[in-house]
């Protein structure tokens, strides 16, 4: 029976209190990834793994995104205890989830970041994933102000961070830049990102990192961009 179920519960141990808590999973057999955005905000057909990408300890409120659970350092660690888990109630985030819960279990991730002081790739991953949810409720002013918060973080990472260690490559990162400049409705900016990641790809240093449709779907950006432009001017 168990088999049929499209999640399930695994126990893992807190890096923040060292308890164990458990998680709820989704079986990769049971995702169905009907189409994405030109933001990769990704569609599903019957459960949404998305929902269950934040991870939150019961006992004390860490919470983070599941493919960084453990990069908590030692001044980190004290931080959470500080200020998530005193004044945090006891209370689980396993089990199916709904909009509202995965909504809420997102928040405590950007909360535990903020108060971590963690670099700006992870807060800009983390935005992007709220700012989807908004998207799915259809709130597009919410929706707009973490865009705006995932895009001031994507370029205080793109220019600060060593991108060598992040999970997103600098040329992805150049993209979502550019999108998502496009979507906060900063055109001039968004073609300046753009142009940045087909000038990249023009550098014969970077011949054959960048994957050959990350640069058509910009070429088809920057055309479209332009096109709309010619057109408002023309009236
Ligand atoms: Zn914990």
């Amino acid at each position: 029976m168990n088999q049929l179920q499209p999640t399930y519960e695994t126990a893992i141990k807190c890096p923040a209190c060292d308890k164990e808590f458990e998680i709820t999973k989704v079986r990769s057999r049971a995702v169905k990834l009907v189409r994405q955005d030109t933001d990769f905000c990704p569609y599903y057909e019957g459960i949404n793994p998305l929902y269950y990408e934040a991870v939150v300890c019961s006992h004390c409120g860490y919470a983070a995104h599941i493919t960084s659970i453990n990069a908590l350092n030692r001044i980190e660690k004290r931080r959470i205890q500080d200020h998530i888990t005193k004044k945090w109630t006891p209370r689980s985030f396993s089990g199916q989830r709904t909009w509202d819960k995965a909504l809420e279990a997102f928040k405590l991730v950007l909360l535990n970041l903020n108060v971590r002081e963690a670099v700006h790739s992870e807060i800009a991953k983390i935005c992007m994933r709220i700012a989807w949810l908004y998207r799915y409720a259809g709130d597009n002013e919410l929706e707009q102000c973490y865009l705006n918060h995932a895009l001031n973080s994507y370029i205080r990472a793109y220019e600060e961070e060593d991108l060598v260690q992040s999970k997103v490559d600098p040329f992805t990162m150049l993209f979502i830049i550019g999108e998502l400049c496009c979507r906060t409705g900063k055109t001039d900016d968004s073609l300046h990102w753009f142009s940045r990641l087909i000038k990249e790809n023009s550098d014969p240093r970077n011949k054959g990192k960048i994957p050959g449709r990350l640069i058509e779907t910009t070429r088809d950006r920057v055309h479209e961009l332009r096109h709309n432009a010619d057109k408002e001017v023309g009236g």
